[in-house]
């Protein structure tokens, strides 16, 4: 299998200009794949336009090299690629843009590490046995002709210290450190990256999570964790969508609890669902109710109902389990 991914990535080594997506609500493993690739690709003489839905020159991600050249969809509408790669996105109908780089590219390349992935592309490069999908392109890149500068080591640490948890969750393998070792080789700006991860938390983050958890509910014997935050309390803190990443672990973390959920209530007033496990139970499996995906203990999903059946939704069935 890995001879083959080395051959399909050197072949997108010989393309003059290739298009990069990720998935809506990029999180870290997401940005610091599509720019760790963009930069890597770069340096191999290939021109790389790496689309995003939108951009935030505060955002939690903007600190990351060449996140100032990422391009929003609705700017670039007319451009045609003969080769696009689609970076950390389970399934199609999650990739960012919704069909657009399905209509601007005559072939696709899936790259990542999801389980519930669904080989949507006409190349799949695709692993659950990587923490990350930045893991994944360190394997690919230091395979083929490893021009992985200080810049795309920053990238690519950055995706690996958020889906492991900051080497904490047992997706941590020795490969994780190795590829961690190895980014830190080649001058991955570390320190920089620790600091805006995990010390650097806006205002309006600790203020939320503070109110937020005045309302946690503990249920089913004390086994779930429940955490629910809609618009207009998210409005009301002016905190972003980005800010509530590490809300779900926090409350995982409490003595006892087996799953953590949390509804977010997203701007065009959907209900995303984002569920953690600590130990045994599959949340992965139970995301696909909800036609969702992800692994076995980080996973999520978009509801169609609204807050209150989504919530109803989600403890009946979790009735079954506990
Ligand atoms: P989060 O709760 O941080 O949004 O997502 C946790 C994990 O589940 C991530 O790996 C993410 O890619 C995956 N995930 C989140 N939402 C969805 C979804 O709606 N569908 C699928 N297939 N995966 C999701």
């Amino acid at each position: 299998m890995s001879s083959k991914w080395i051959e399909i990535f050197n072949n997108l080594l010989r393309y003059s200009q290739v298009a990069l997506v990720t998935h809506v609500f990029p999180d870290g493993d997401a940005y610091g794949s599509l720019l760790g690739l963009k930069n890597i690709l770069e340096q191999h003489g290939v021109e790389v336009f790496a689309y995003v839905e939108d951009k935030n020159s505060n955002g939690k991600f903007s600190f990351l090299p060449g996140y100032e050249n990422l391009i929003t969809f609705a700017s670039d509408t007319n451009k045609l690629f003969s080769m696009a790669v689609i970076l950390d996105c389970g399934e199609k109908s999650r990739v960012a843009g919704g069909n657009w780089v399905f209509e601007h590219s005559t072939r696709t390349m899936n790259i990542d590490h999801h389980i519930s992935n669904s080989f949507f592309g006409h190349d799949n490069v695709v692993s659950e046995n990587f923490s990350s999908t930045c893991e994944l392109i360190w394997y690919l890149a230091t395979r083929s002709s490893d021009l992985i500068t200080n810049e795309s080591a920053t990238c690519l640490i950055t995706g690996i210290m958020t889906d492991t948890g900051n080497f904490l969750y047992d997706n941590t393998s020795a490969q994780t450190y190795r590829a961690s070792a190895d980014l830190i080789d080649k001058n991955a700006d570390i320190e920089m990256v620790k600091f805006n991860l995990f010390h650097n938390k806006s205002l309006s983050n600790v203020r939320l999570l503070g109110y937020a958890i005045q309302n946690l509910q503990i249920i089913l014997n004390g086994k779930v964790a429940f955490l629910i935050l809609d618009k207009h309390t998210m409005d009301r803190f002016n905190a972003s969508y980005e800010d509530l990443d590490d809300f779900v672990a926090f409350i995982r973390d409490i003595e006892g609890v087996e799953v953590a959920v949390l509804l977010k209530e997203t701007q065009n007033k959907k209900i995303k669902i984002s569920l953690r496990s600590k130990s045994y139970f599959d949340v992965n499996k139970f995301a696909q109710e909800f036609n969702g995906g992800g692994h076995k203990k980080a996973a999520g999903a978009l509801s169609n109902e609204n807050m209150d059946n989504t919530k109803r939704l989600v403890i009946d069935l979790l009735k079954n389990y506990f």
